[in-house]
């Protein structure tokens, strides 16, 4: 994925990362518990044993300085651990490893801490998490986790293109597009053209619930999503209140705000509708006739959408509720598929843009959520999370009020750790498209052969053998 920097030249499109530690201490991820007594009596044991070579026995067993403190494992320091369970390995009788309680309270049931725990990982170093005692969870489950991507069909060009060698494209195209050209007897093209602009990232931002629509969190989304060549939907009242402007700022517009359209002080790439009101869609084309219209509609029966594409929409923003559930309690990836499929079926895939929010919460869900229809994620609490927000209770949707950002988030601050975020996720996508084989995440919509579902491969294996259908349940 290249950019012109200047006529003739070009560059690979990258995110600077950096070190961005945590603004406010959270809780650490492990509590670490040493018997003060057990520790002692090992002590004296190794003293004896090893007749008191002090460089064996003030040998530490925690590569990451857990007990590397001024007295060792007397005063451990668990911001240190990573869980790796060496220690508690080599000394069952008087260490152990916990979850800390209060770590685990940073989420909700959705964005549960072990996303928590990624997130934040991602958005300090810029880097994959890497779990070096391996995954010791459960294969399978609800939501996204009942979707495996098929890795299997390993190439070595993709795989190269993971570590730069070779190029893999993040590119998506946002916009309308015909069908078919069609040309005239002169050879000239004739009727719909193309209308459409890339972003090298199939990741926007959305806008930031009311909670946390504060000047320093709307200046920071902004910042990352010009820095990482991305878009930010603010609300109008935000937009003025904040002041940021430029072709990474999707203003979102509501029909009352329709007056103050035409004083929008630059000209955006795409505009996007709270719903839908002709006399608002009208006075955006009249003001600013190359901009991109979006509608921001809840995920909904196929009807809706074809009635929508046949009033002229073309780029749709669907929403779900922050855990994934739409309004008919389904979960996004089968809504996401319905949307998908309704315009594969009526002929008219490749003239619409579908953008899709609500449940995306890990970098595995942005290209599972491709895979089952988006051309692109917004993205909405990882942002925040980001930027070390805490929910108190379950945090659903952007009415909710239970959402807090750290009083000192600063602009550069926040900033800096979306882009790590992005870098991270960007790196995971490259991480699943190299070991498809595949070359470009627009090859990856909709492309539901390269997915296994739990349920569809349970009910292959099981169906005929009696309790299947009552364990399923
Ligand atoms: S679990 Fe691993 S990282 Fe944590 S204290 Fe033990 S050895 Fe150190």
């Amino acid at each position: 994925m290249t950019r012109t920097a200047s006529p003739g030249a070009y560059h690979r499109y990258h995110i600077d990362t950096a070190e961005t530690p945590d603004i406010v201490p959270w809780p650490t991820r492990f509590t670490v518990h040493v018997s003060k007594v057990g520790l002692a009596r090992h002590l004296l044991r190794e003293l004896v044993h090893y007749r008191a070579d002090l460089e064996i026995v003030l040998s530490r067993p925690c590569m990451y300085g857990v007990f590397s403190g001024p007295i060792g494992g007397f005063a451990p320091r668990p911001e240190h651990c990573v869980g790796c369970l060496r220690c508690t390995t080599q000394h069952p009788d008087f260490v152990e490893i916990r979850h800390n309680p209060l770590r685990e309270k940073l989420g909700d049931s959705y964005f549960h801490f072990n996303h928590v725990n990624a997130a934040s990982y991602e958005a300090q170093t810029g880097s994959i998490p890497v779990k070096g005692a391996g995954y010791r969870g459960k294969f399978g489950g609800a939501g996204w986790d009942g979707m495996w991507t098929d890795m299997s069909e390993i190439v070595r060009p993709t795989r190269d293109g993971i570590h730069g060698r070779e190029f893999i494209s993040t590119v998506v195209d946002i916009g309308a597009r015909p069908n078919y050209l069609r040309f005239g007897p002169d050879g000239q093209l004739v009727g719909q053209v193309p209308h459409t602009f890339s972003i090298p990232i199939p990741m926007l931002f959305d806008a930031p619930p009311a909670a946390a629509r504060s000047e320093a969190a709307c200046r920071a989304l902004a910042q990352a999503a010009q820095k990482v060549e991305t878009l930010l939907v603010l609300p109008l009242a935000t937009l003025r209140q904040c002041d940021p402007a430029g072709p990474h700022i999707v203003p979102l517009v509501a029909p009352a705000e329709r007056p103050q359209v035409a004083s929008l002080p630059f000209e955006p790439r795409l505009v996007e509708l709270a719903s839908w009101d002709p006399a608002l869609y009208d006075e955006i084309r009249r003001c600013f006739p190359e901009t991109l219209v979006a509608l921001r509609l809840p995920y909904g029966p196929p009807e809706t959408l074809l009635h929508y594409h046949a009033l002229g929409v073309r780029v749709f923003h669907l929403t779900a509720d922050y855990h994934g559930t739409g309004a008919d309690g389904r979960f996004v990836s089968t809504l996401i598929q319905e949307a998908h499929k309704t315009f594969v079926k009526a002929g008219i895939r490749e003239e619409v843009t579908l953008l899709g929010s609500g449940g995306i919460v890990a970098a595995e869900h942005v290209p599972k959520a491709i895979i089952m229809g988006l051309d692109a994620v917004v993205l909405d609490t990882p942002l925040l999370v980001a930027m070390q927000a805490s929910f108190d209770g379950e945090f659903t949707n952007h009415n909710s009020a239970n959402c807090q950002l750290p009083s000192r988030l600063t602009p550069a601050w926040g900033a800096q750790r979306l882009q790590n975020l992005m870098a991270a996720w960007r790196d995971q996508l490259l991480e699943i498209l190299g070991a498809m084989g595949l070359r470009e995440v627009r090859r990856l919509r909709g492309e539901t052969g390269r997915a296994m579902f739990q349920e569809n491969l349970e009910r292959e294996a099981f169906a005929g053998i009696e309790g299947f259908g009552e364990t399923a349940a």
